[in-house]
């Protein structure tokens, strides 16, 4: 039994609400005059993190990859990808997708601020600070450290060079550093419930890391041109494929079999 509820269907793909998002609440309480603009504001976030994630989802459609759902927590939202595409160009597009949305967001609330102000129309309080957090939205997903988006564009970046494990590697042990820099901080100013944050960080760079390592074994390869003839890939498992003989046996001059 999942503990989330189904909020419905967006672009055919369900919507998740994980009770923890209903914490969004005390986040932006104090934000707001009143408690009705407290949860309008709640409810600005969490439909900026659901555009955000259809970013992603809809990036991924137009590569034949569906999205199983979109669940809402505290700390953002996942759009569970039935696979990720294992080269780099495809992933680099999905995963900018998402803050591509928040940015495109804050254009059009700027576009809309800027005219109210040139015909002299007053806008509601919440609409500048839904610009706002969808900038803080935007950039922060950039960060380069897993789990966020950043963290997978840096992934792509490097893998161009270094291959796709080396490059998870670099990326995680950066996620690592910054987790717990981040983790210290909070600790040394008293911020213990911030501490869930880094030590998230932490365990989901050592997940993605773990998950790409045991890709990187055999049958995990994509994008491989066609070995030539009599040889086959083999990998190592160091994530590096290597050209090797095909066996060839020749049993009572007839019957060929091929390993
Ligand atoms: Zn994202």
């Amino acid at each position: 039994m999942r503990l989330s509820w189904n909020l419905g269907r967006v672009a055919g793909i369900d919507l998740f609400l994980h009770p923890s998002a209903l914490l969004v609440y005390f986040l932006v309480a104090g934000a707001m005059p009143d408690m009705l603009g407290t949860i309008a504001l709640g409810a600005a976030l969490l439909g900026s993190i659901v555009l955000h994630e259809l970013g992603h989802a809809l990036m991924a459609r137009r590569y034949g990859i569906r999205t199983a759902d979109i669940t809402l927590y505290l700390f953002g939202g996942v759009a569970r990808l039935e696979r990720m595409p294992r080269s780099a160009g495809p992933e680099l597009l999905i995963t900018l997708a998402g803050p591509a949305v928040n940015f495109a967001i804050v254009l059009v609330l700027s576009a809309v601020i800027g005219l109210a102000e040139l015909i002299g129309l007053s806008l509601p309080v919440i609409v500048p600070m839904v610009l706002s957090m969808n900038l803080v939205l935007g950039v922060f997903n950039l960060l380069p450290i897993f789990p966020m988006d950043g963290g997978r564009v840096l992934r792509a970046l490097l893998s161009g060079w270094m291959g796709r494990v080396r490059a998870t590697e670099v990326a995680a042990l950066l996620g690592r550093v910054l987790a717990v820099v981040g983790g210290t901080i909070f600790l040394l100013n008293g911020m213990f419930l911030q501490l869930i944050l880094p030590l998230f960080v932490f365990v989901a760079a050592s997940m993605e890391l773990r998950q790409v390592q045991a890709e990187g074994r055999p049958g995990g390869f994509t994008n491989v041109p066609p070995p030539p003839a009599g040889f086959r890939w083999a990998s190592g498992g160091d994530g590096v494929l290597r050209l090797v003989p095909i066996m060839v046996h020749v049993q009572s001059g007839r019957d060929r079999s091929w390993g």
